[in-house]
């Protein structure tokens, strides 16, 4: 991992720095990029913008860690909420979060009440729930979270790792599930005994992974793989194998972070394929926004850009 990318993680979730980089006019210029907006409607504003591209969305509030149980009330609500205004304005929106913000530190039990309220309520309105993967001390528990809830509706799915040494057998297992999985590389700062530090190893297993969740054998009722790479060459490779083995197109969708790689998005879109963006919003941004510079040393160079003007 390059040392650029472990400060970057690093930072990501220190306090002093996150105190003052938030009130950085420049920092605040070159999260615009990535993030239509802090408050709800600009995410919802950008999800129809997306739409009328024939692109998708899932909108995810950000936000880890609550400091108290009650806040897993207001995040609950607020996905409630959510789900109630998408379909109001008939967006095509579903919603991505994370177990933490729904009280899995402080209480499992209400954190799995709290999810399935949302996936009860997504399926009253026909829009469905994906459930993010947060660092490896959580994967046990948030699969957990996720069969559980998978065993009461197929309106769910969860997201895996292609870095972690343990997806291959997570995946088997979920597979027999008939489970709606978002493959990615994945975001945080692992040690070497849990995930694979040579990045050309990740794009690797995500490559076997994805193929995997492709297969014949993965096709159950309420499987699809949701390919979540910015990542050209394997988006390319895995279109190839897509062909040679004559995958429908219902077994799969392409997802990217909004802003990100939108060359690509055009292309997948007019090529036929679809596409889903994640939007991302709220105040608390910065740990998020850090794992994406730490994603792309570029951005580094785009922030300092913002900088001088
Ligand atoms: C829809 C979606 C949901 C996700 N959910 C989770 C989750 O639940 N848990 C989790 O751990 N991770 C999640 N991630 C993040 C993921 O783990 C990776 O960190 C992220 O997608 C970058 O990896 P990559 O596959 O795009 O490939 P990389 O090899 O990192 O990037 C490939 C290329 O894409 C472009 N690119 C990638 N990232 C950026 C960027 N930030 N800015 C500009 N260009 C970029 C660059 O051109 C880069 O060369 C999610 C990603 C997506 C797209």
């Amino acid at each position: 991992m390059s040392v650029m990318r472990k400060l970057l993680l690093a930072g990501s979730t220190n306090a002093w720095l996150r105190e003052r980089a938030v009130k950085a006019a420049f920092v605040r210029r070159s999260v615009s990029r990535f993030m239509p907006g802090e408050r709800l409607e600009d995410a919802l504003r950008a999800a129809a913008a997306e739409q009328q591209q024939g692109v998708h969305a899932i909108l995810t509030h950000l936000g880890e860690n609550l400091a108290r149980v009650e806040e897993a009330e207001e995040v609950t609500q607020h996905y409630l909420e959510v789900l109630d205004k998408v379909a109001a304005q008939k967006l095509d929106a579903q919603i991505s979060v994370k177990p933490t913000q729904l009280g899995l530190d402080h209480d499992p039990e209400l954190c799995q009440r709290n999810q399935d309220r949302l996936i009860a309520r997504a399926e009253k309105l026909g829009n469905f729930v994906w459930i993010d993967m947060e660092s490896s001390v959580y994967v046990d528990r948030t699969l957990q979270l996720y069969k559980r809830s998978r065993a009461k509706s197929d309106k769910v799915g969860v997201a895996i790792q292609a870095y972690l040494y343990r997806t291959e057998k997570d995946v088997e297992e979920l597979l027999k599930l008939g489970a709606a999985i978002r493959l990615v590389k994945g975001a945080y700062l692992e040690p070497p005994d849990v995930a694979y530090p040579k990045k050309s190893d990740v794009d690797e297993n995500f490559y076997k992974l994805a193929c995997r969740l492709l297969s014949q054998d993965a096709r159950r009722p309420g499987a699809l793989l949701h390919i979540a790479t910015h990542d050209q060459t394997l988006v390319d490779r895995l279109l190839r194998h897509i062909a040679e083995h004559d995958v429908p197109k219902s077994a799969y969708e392409f997802a990217m972070l909004f802003g990100i790689q939108r060359g690509l998005q055009r292309r997948l879109v007019a090529d036929g394929r679809r596409l889903r963006v994640l939007i991302s919003y709220g105040e608390y941004w910065f740990p998020w926004y850090m794992r994406r510079l730490a994603e792309r040393p570029a951005n580094v160079l785009f922030v300092m850009k913002n900088l001088f003007g």
